[in-house]
């Protein structure tokens, strides 16, 4: 403890560089290097991911199995409509202020990332791609980062409504066929995702990464986007919570997906973290800011802010793992 009181006071007044110094393998280290790769730009990734009971425990794991089976109630829609919204040239912010979908618009039609509730798919996706003048009937690819109700429940009325093609990855196809009932009904399995998958719409590719972790079959994608005709490239993060069955080999995978999103996100010069939900990536409130003429997009954190998302995930999880042990 006391050493990491050290760590702090000198990381304060900016003596030393943790990314630059050899992070202690203690809880409080790998804690601290969260939070000075976090920074201003991913608290709210660093609060999920990093405030965790020290017995290790799940937080969130009683109320989860109270729930199982039953109903979930309907949130009021007050709580999380969010009008749809342009973010660049070819992508647009059809989520809710909770969830993400984002809708990349190519030359032959829509790749849709992420589908978000049952209750929330229809009116934002459907509605808002109406609203931004796109087409819904021209989605031709569903991607779910992952086989959660908060991303995967809208992607069977698509896949029945306009014939899109759904891809998903195969613990979670699995996954869903053998809970068997969603809300909005259980996609019928369709395109399995592969690493490093391209999926080629007219003039876009997207690259899929299996990123295990969050889930088995979790997905992580990388994307161009044009902002004012100039490319940039996209990181999405398709999955974070702890809220899985924690052992040390599965942050291990965890960590190791981690590292893996890291790595590729740099390769491709990624300078723009998107994810599922907007607690991870603030992208409700990105998307409602009003560019002023050359002012560069909110979502830009640059490469050296992509790369510290990764080590969020990463030393989260390896604090994570630790306490673990002290239970
Ligand atoms: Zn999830």
């Amino acid at each position: 403890m006391r050493f990491a009181a050290a760590l702090l006071m000198a990381a304060s007044f900016g003596v030393m560089s943790v990314a630059m110094a050899q992070v202690p393998d203690t809880v409080e280290g790998h804690v601290l290097a969260a939070q000075q790769a976090a920074g201003l730009n991913f608290a709210g990734t660093l609060s999920v991911l990093c405030i965790q009971p020290e017995d290790g425990s799940d937080p969130g794991a009683a109320t989860r199995a109270a729930n199982a089976g039953k109903p979930r109630a309907i949130p009021a829609r007050e709580t999380w409509y969010a009008e749809p919204a342009k973010v660049f040239d070819n992508v647009y912010f059809v989520g809710t202020k909770i969830h993400n979908a984002w809708a990349i618009k190519t030359s032959e039609g829509i790749i849709l990332l992420d589908t978000m509730y049952n209750y929330a798919a229809e009116t934002e996706i459907i509605g808002g791609l109406k609203k931004l003048g796109l087409d819904p009937a021209t989605i031709k690819y569903v991607i779910v980062s992952h086989g959660h109700g908060d991303h995967d429940e809208g992607a069977k009325m698509l896949q029945d409504r306009y014939g899109a093609r759904v891809i998903m990855g195969a613990p979670d196809w699995d996954m869903i066929a053998k809970a068997g009932n969603m809300a909005g009904g259980v996609p019928k399995r369709d395109i399995v995702a592969t690493d490093g998958q391209k999926v080629t719409l007219g003039d876009t590719t997207v690259t899929i990464l299996l990123t295990p972790g969050h889930t088995l079959g979790t997905l992580s994608f990388l994307f161009p986007v044009k902002d004012n005709g100039k490319t940039l490239h996209v990181a999405y993060s398709g999955g974070m919570g702890f809220n899985f069955d924690r052992s040390p080999q599965r942050f291990d995978t965890y960590i190791a997906s981690a590292k893996k999103f890291g790595d590729a996100a740099k390769a491709s010069g990624a300078s723009i973290i998107f994810s599922n939900h907007s607690m991870y990536d603030q992208a409700w409130i990105r998307s409602r800011w009003q560019r002023k003429p050359g002012e560069a997009s909110p979502f830009v954190v640059g490469t050296d802010g992509v790369a510290r998302y990764a080590t969020v995930l990463s030393e989260c999880a390896k604090a994570a793992k630790l306490r673990l042990k002290k239970s």
